[in-house]
């Protein structure tokens, strides 16, 4: 079985696109299987040398941090150069963005400062509601237009090709698995590393299946063919899911009944094996400082806060211009508190060995993951969650759908 065959099968592909870009367009498309996630269609027989790329590339297949004697490790949260909470101090991108609008805000001091030419990262579809595209944007509208968080396949690495034979810098966008497999592909590309000068991440509990936003819509009552705009969140913290018909009426749906009860559900298996939900590989990673309550975060409304980590000097250097332009307004953070705002994060990290354990022994293979303390981690854990973690993921392996 040839390697892109190998990672689809044991559901370790995460549809971010990379491979596509790495062997050709002509070779390796983007398609939405029929459980509603993005995956890679080989359109030829792929050669062993293209097969090689793949696995060069895959951040689903393989990740690894090299060590550093430059930035710290925290096993639990990665490499932190800066930690802090804070938000947009432009009104409009504070409402508008998932959390504290940091992320555009970032995005839009890059352009307005002529650091980067554009920005690449992931909007709505103009022709499908509920689905993602991967846009150039390059004015501040651009960017307030794609807000918030989307809870659908993304794929921002799949036409990468026609952006960086652009040969104009950028800053990318993505989620951690997206940012990872840049990473990965930045080791034979130099123009990625050249022309990217700024890679940017936030945290992500795993990317929900179509699926997962068509049953959004349904619960709302809402027609499919009469659906114009759907957004996840923004407008608020965390903001209502949102799906606005034809005649301009809208029908929504709080934070916590969307996500937690309708679109978590519904997240691709290899997110469940994701030891990369902070965005390790980013220069800047971003996250919503949840306030939490009796050790859980509350999602009452309130004005937008993000966790804001660097992850890199470079993202450092980023952050401190931004702050003293002032355009962002953040106070420093412990990382012990990092825990009281992201406990889903804090507890995945630890699972991950005991869930590719799980993997083995249903006879699939794993990703290879070094340098991401994982056995540390689940040393730290008690043996009855791992057991329970341990039997939810061999359980799980029975039913092939979510792969
Ligand atoms: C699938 C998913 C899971 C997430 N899980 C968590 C989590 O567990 N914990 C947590 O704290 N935060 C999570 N987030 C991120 C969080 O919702 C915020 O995006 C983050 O806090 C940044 O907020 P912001 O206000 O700075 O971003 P904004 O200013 O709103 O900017 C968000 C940026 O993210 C990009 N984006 C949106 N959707 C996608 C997508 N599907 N793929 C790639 N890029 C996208 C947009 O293009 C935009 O540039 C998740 C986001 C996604 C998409």
């Amino acid at each position: 079985m040839g390697e892109l065959a190998r990672i689809k099968r044991n559901g370790l592909c995460h549809g971010c696109g990379a491979c596509a870009t790495a062997v050709g367009g002509d070779k390796i498309k983007m398609s939405m299987t029929s459980a509603g996630y993005l995956r890679p269609e080989e359109q030829q027989p792929l050669a062993t040398a293209d097969e090689e790329i793949v696995q060069k590339v895959c951040s689903g297949a393989e990740l690894q941090h090299l060590p550093s004697t430059e930035v710290s490790y925290d096993r639990s949260w990665g490499p932190i150069v800066s930690l802090e909470t804070g938000f947009s101090t432009d009104a409009d991108v504070r409402y508008l963005g998932s959390s504290g609008g940091v992320i555009s805000a970032i995005a839009i001091h890059l352009l307005e400062t002529r650091a980067v030419d554009f920005i690449l990262h992931t909007s709505a579809d103009p022709n499908d509601p509920v689905g993602n595209i991967t846009r150039p944007s390059t004015t501040r509208a651009e960017i307030i237009e794609a807000a918030g968080s989307r809870y659908a396949p993304s794929a921002p690495l799949a036409d990468l090709e026609a952006y960086l034979s652009r040969e104009r810098t950028f800053a990318f966008i993505g989620k951690p698995c997206d940012v990872a497999a840049l990473r990965r592909m930045a080791r034979s590309d130099p123009r990625i590393d050249r022309l990217i000068p700024f890679k940017i991440s936030f945290f992500c509990a795993g990317v929900p299946s179509r699926k997962g936003a068509l049953a959004v819509v349904e619960k709302l009552g809402v027609e499919q063919n009469e659906l114009v705009k759907f957004s996840y969140r923004g407008r608020g913290w965390p903001g209502w899911t949102r799906a606005t018909r034809r005649d301009g009426s809208e029908e929504k749906m709080d934070y916590n009944s969307s996500w937690g009860y309708i679109l978590s559900p519904r997240v691709q298996f290899r997110c469940k094996i994701c030891p990369d939900g902070t965005g390790e590989f980013a220069d800047i990673t971003c996250a919503d400082a949840w306030y939490s309550e009796d050790g859980y975060p509350d999602f009452t409304e309130r004005d937008g806060r993000s966790l804001i980590m660097a992850r890199t000097p470079s993202g450092r250097a980023l952050l401190d211009t931004i702050r003293q332009a002032g355009a962002l307004s953040c106070e420093s953070l412990p990382i012990a508190d990092i825990r009281k705002m992201q406990p889903h994060q804090y507890n995945r990290k630890r699972a991950v060995f005991v869930r590719l354990l799980a993997m083995r022994f249903k006879a699939f293979s794993t990703p290879k993951y070094r340098g991401l303390s994982l056995l540390a981690l689940a040393l730290q854990s008690s043996p009855v969650w791992l057991l329970r973690n341990f039997l939810g993921t061999y359980l799980r392996l029975r039913k092939s759908e979510s792969l």
